[in-house]
């Protein structure tokens, strides 16, 4: 068996007791800076910062450090549905890899779904085993990707935990992700969660760890509600690691952002990066 150097789990393990934990305490009013971007203040009891202390990680550390970095031979981002999210998600997936482009400054592309790894469902649980399907799916990422992301319909577990979102693997470059827990018939919403996810979780295999200065797409979460007041956009600090890493620019990636958001019903993002297209 493969051994993974560093394993990053997905938010909500424990979420319904976190949930229980959360108060009424009032947030602090937060102010947008100029640039559109908002420093956080103290965290909420039973936020992810409140029960995790984990260090911001500066520009200046993540460039310095062994970064997965975009590169003539490794470029590409594939999403890889397995079974039937395949068909029940088309739509979504699809609008993953167009965002994937502008948001990584990459070529994304949709495979053709694999079969779902039926051997490692837990029949007592009616959940699947997210670190054996990491390494399942180590084995078929492609030489050529930068990122390669498993997304599932059914409902996953890793060790210890009562479910997981999803896990990955920075050495291998993999992870996978269940859209199961995130489906809503707000069309928007479910397109919203789905397109954070990827984003989050790509940034995390491009070696970028959780956001604690600023609301930022990779902030962690206990939970959906938590995940739901996270913006879709990278901060200042994040957003120059994406540059340095892919060598987009910051313009170009904005305006090709901007008519996604638009299309897909996502305003207040839309109007967010047209703001930004103003300065
Ligand atoms: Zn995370
Ligand atoms: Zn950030």
């Amino acid at each position: 068996m493969r051994k993974r150097a560093l394993v990053v789990l997905t938010f909500a393990a424990v979420g319904g007791l976190l949930l229980f934990l959360q108060t009424t305490q009032a947030a602090p009013s937060l102010q947008e800076d100029e640039e559109g971007f908002t420093k956080l203040g103290p965290p909420k009891r039973g936020e992810w910062r409140d029960v995790f202390k984990e260090a911001p990680q500066s520009y200046e550390k993540y460039i310095a450090g062994g970064v997965n970095r975009k590169s003539e031979k490794r470029k590409t981002f594939y999403i890889q549905p397995l079974g039937t999210a395949g068909k029940n998600y088309k739509e979504v997936l699809e609008r993953m890899g167009l965002y994937a482009e502008p948001f990584f400054g990459v070529t994304a592309k949709v495979l053709e779904p694999i079969p779902m790894f039926e051997d490692v469902l837990d029949a007592k649980r009616g959940q699947y085993d997210a670190s054996m399907i990491i390494h399942l799916l180590a084995d078929r990422v492609p030489d050529d990707a930068l990122v390669y992301i498993g997304i599932t319909d059914k409902d996953l577990y890793s060790e210890g935990m009562n479910f997981v979102f999803g896990e990955a693997s920075l050495s291998w470059r993999c992870g996978i992700y269940s859209l199961v827990r995130y489906q809503t018939k707000d069309e928007a919403l479910f397109t919203r969660r789905s397109l954070k996810l990827l984003s989050h979780e790509s940034g995390h295999i491009l070696s970028i760890e959780h956001c604690v200065t600023y609301a930022c797409v990779m902030q962690g979460a206990n939970n959906l509600r938590e995940d739901d007041s996270h913006p879709m956009h990278l901060c200042p600090i994040d957003l120059k690691k994406v540059l340095w890493n892919t060598g987009i620019d910051r313009d170009e990636r904005y305006r090709k952002l901007q008519p996604l958001y638009e299309k897909w019903g996502l305003k207040p993002e839309a109007a967010w990066v047209a703001k930004r297209l103003g300065k």
